[in-house]
């Protein structure tokens, strides 16, 4: 008997069968364990809003809010879809270097807890946006710190950024709260990086992150009804990593956290998690078309690619990394060989595994990249020789659900338009 991946009891070949290949299953249970194993153990007035940016599809907001997690949010439609996913607008914040007039102009007008400026030109604006509404427009300040984080995957702290406005400025600009009479300035944001997998670099972050917002209160006599500590929460892909261990994350943090809200009670404090929550919940499963080997080296070309999973190619590393993988349908069969899987992109670069070791690969295999759950679809060259983005599927409760249709050659097309060599555009001056 061959031992199959499955999804709370459903196996991946009926999957493979129902919604074709290639495909992201997610895994609710995981998702649910994952939330709660960070939930239950973090001290209560830390709130965890989920990053969007990681994986946006809907419904795992929504399956993430059911079990309580907040939204933190980057674009338009990101703000719409945690307000469908039914996350209340007091549950929502909005960051990002670079939002329009017309996002500002969402976040005021659907009452969100608040917006995250990165620079004092974007104060500027929201005041000017709030006083046209009549409203007092929710702000916090993100705060490029003169520190950096050591040991993180992408260090933010101690560097010319577009993110944030520079500590020593802030504490330079002491008129701030007057000079921008319709912005209600209450609250810090510092975000230390990315996919840190120490524990102690985290709870010192965090120390230093509290540490600064009261400084910054301080100084420019804000009000500090909240703070977000950022997070950079990573998870192990690549041999040599280690998960953090949950238990001895909370066991530093939360004596940081007790000590903090001693001094301000009222302070909303937050930790936006993205990888941490989605990624290990998700796979990427690929049909095996052909196999092939060229100068010594096997070959599987699947149909399923970077375009998909641009992660996989590996993280800021020169030396190419394999994320987790096996071959799903057939996972007790002994890894004895070394495979190339590739994709159907025409680029050398579509390269999901090197010299993966795996059982010998058969054509109409099903080959499962683990741990894709977060920057998948969503941070990769999906219309790179128009291949689209693929169907997802989120398994919850033993029951599947279609969270996102694979995109037909008419989704692709559509948008495009044949020109007509007799007319012109209307605003177009003619030759
Ligand atoms: C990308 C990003 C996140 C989420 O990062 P993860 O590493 O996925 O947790 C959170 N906050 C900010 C400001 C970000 O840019």
């Amino acid at each position: 008997m061959t031992v199959e991946f499955q999804v709370q009891g459903v196996p991946v070949s009926e999957l493979a069968r129902r919604y074709g290949t290639p495909l992201f299953v997610y895994d609710g249970t995981a998702l649910r364990d994952r939330f709660h194993g960070l939930r239950d153990r973090l001290h209560p007035a830390m709130e965890i809003f989920y990053s969007l940016k990681a994986n946006p599809n809907i419904s795992i907001c929504a399956l993430l809010h059911s079990f309580g997690a907040r939204a933190e949010v980057s674009s338009l439609v990101e703000l719409t879809t945690a307000l469908r996913a039914g996350v209340p607008p007091q549950q929502v914040i909005f960051l990002g270097p670079g939002k329009s007039r017309q996002e500002l102009a969402a976040c005021l007008d659907s009452g969100i807890h608040a917006v995250v400026c990165e620079s004092i030109p974007e104060v500027a604006l929201v005041d000017e946006l709030a006083r046209e509404r009549g409203v007092k427009a929710p702000v916090a300040l993100r705060v490029n710190p003169r520190f950096a984080v050591k040991r993180s995957g992408l260090a933010m702290g101690g560097k010319p950024r577009q993110f944030g406005i520079d500590e020593e400025e802030l504490f330079a600009t002491t008129d701030l709260v007057k000079r921008f009479p319709d912005v209600d300035l209450m609250g810090v944001h510092v975000y230390m990086g990315t996919r840190i997998l120490h524990e102690a670099v985290i709870v010192e972050n965090t120390t230093r992150i509290l540490d600064l917002a009261e400084r910054l209160s301080a100084a420019l006599n804000l009000e500090l009804r909240m703070v977000d500590v950022g997070g950079g929460l990573g998870v192990s892909y690549f041999d040599g990593e280690s998960d953090l261990d949950v238990q001895v994350l909370t066991d530093g943090l939360n004596p940081v956290i007790e000590d903090f809200t001693a001094r301000h009670p009222g302070t909303r404090l937050i930790m936006e998690l993205g990888r941490y929550l989605t990624a290990e919940a998700g796979t990427y499963v690929m049909g095996v078309r052909y196999t092939k080997t060229s100068m010594g080296e096997r070959f599987a070309v699947a149909d399923g690619g970077t375009h998909h999973h641009m992660a996989a190619v590996g993280i800021g590393s020169f030396v190419k990394r394999n994320f987790p993988m096996a071959v799903l349908n057939r996972l007790d069969e002994p890894a004895t060989e070394e495979w190339n899987v590739t994709g159907p992109l025409c680029t050398p670069g579509d390269t999901i595994g090197k010299k993966v070791p795996l059982p010998p690969v058969r054509p109409g295999d099903l080959i499962g990249v683990h741990r894709s759950g977060a920057y998948g679809p969503t941070a990769s060259p999906g219309l790179f020789l128009s291949h689209g983005y693929p169907a997802e599927v989120l398994v919850h409760e033993g029951r599947c659900h279609l969270v996102r249709e694979r995109d037909s050659p008419e989704d692709l097309l559509q948008r495009q338009r044949l020109y007509d060599p007799t007319a012109h555009d209307a605003a177009d001056v003619p030759h």
